[in-house]
């Protein structure tokens, strides 16, 4: 089986993935691309919730596991897109980010003029896929017409990617039990799940898979057991104020005008679309 530079994805301090491509430094960390002038952006995340520094990797029949190794999510999904994805001959640009874990992606801080066909990332639990706001019938029905389940996810970095106007796709990549210190991987099951990716790839590689981008969402996220109430149309300044105070309290207690310049400059575009239908 596979298992070229696992070891090393797996140990890697963030910094050593700079010299891979073109790295900006972001106020939540480094972010950076590799542009192989390939048409798909695949995407990972290198910052964990847990780190061993000596993962625990065993040679099983026609399988490899790993255990006891939370920073699997996502650097397993980090040695797919770079060294599984070119054992298959597959060619990709990589988008590496940072701060993932704690809800700041630095995808957020990603520019280019590039006009990919679309998204992929292997930062997901288990083999099934997710969308986010990406979803739609389309797209469902072209990820299970490959094996895929799809499924429903909170986050990732893709999410910060909408503005880049095309689908992106979170596939399953083999972990379980993230961020508990017990995360294990099995191989076969990751390398299942490319497979899936390799045939979707075949199908679609070419196409582009257009995305009309929605504002973000991210800190909009009712707290467990809310639920939304319904927006009034602001009358005066005065309700518009408020509103930017109702947004502003998210689920990790950022206050508005505690946050990034980038960070309110959502908030009030998602406002702008709120009132205006923009
Ligand atoms: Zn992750």
């Amino acid at each position: 089986m596979f298992t070229k530079n696992l070891q090393k994805r797996l140990t890697q301090p963030i910094d050593a993935f700079r010299k891979l491509g073109d790295t900006i430094d972001t106020p939540h960390g480094p972010l950076t691309h590799i542009d192989n002038g390939a048409d798909i952006l695949a995407v990972g995340h290198l910052d964990w919730v847990y780190w061993n520094p000596r993962p625990k990797i065993t040679r099983q029949f026609e399988n490899v596991r790993i255990e006891k190794t939370p920073q699997l999510d996502d650097r397993l999904g980090v040695w797919v897109i770079l060294d599984v994805m070119r054992a298959a001959g597959i060619n990709v640009d990589v988008l590496l980010c940072d701060s993932e874990e704690v809800g700041q992606s630095t995808a957020q801080y990603f520019e280019t003029t590039k006009r990919y066909n679309w998204i992929v990332e292997f930062d997901r639990a288990g083999s099934g896929a997710v969308m986010y706001d990406f979803e739609t019938p389309e797209y469902c029905e072209m990820l299970e017409s490959v094996g895929y389940d799809v499924e429903v996810g909170s986050f990732t970095d893709i999410c910060n990617l909408e503005s880049l106007g095309v689908a992106g796709f979170n596939l399953g990549v083999g972990y379980h039990r993230q961020h508990t210190k017990k995360c294990y991987a099995n191989l076969s099951e990751t390398l299942d799940s490319f497979r899936k990716f390799q045939e979707l790839h075949k199908r679609y590689g070419s196409e582009h898979l257009e995305h009309v981008p929605t504002p973000t969402t991210w800190w909009r996220t009712p707290a467990a057991g809310s639920s939304w109430e319904p927006v009034s149309e602001p009358t005066d300044d005065l309700a518009l104020q408020a509103l930017q105070d109702e947004y502003a309290s998210d689920e990790y207690g950022v206050r508005y005008n505690e946050l990034y310049e980038s960070e309110k400059a959502r908030i009030d575009a998602r406002i702008d679309y709120d009132f205006n239908g923009a």
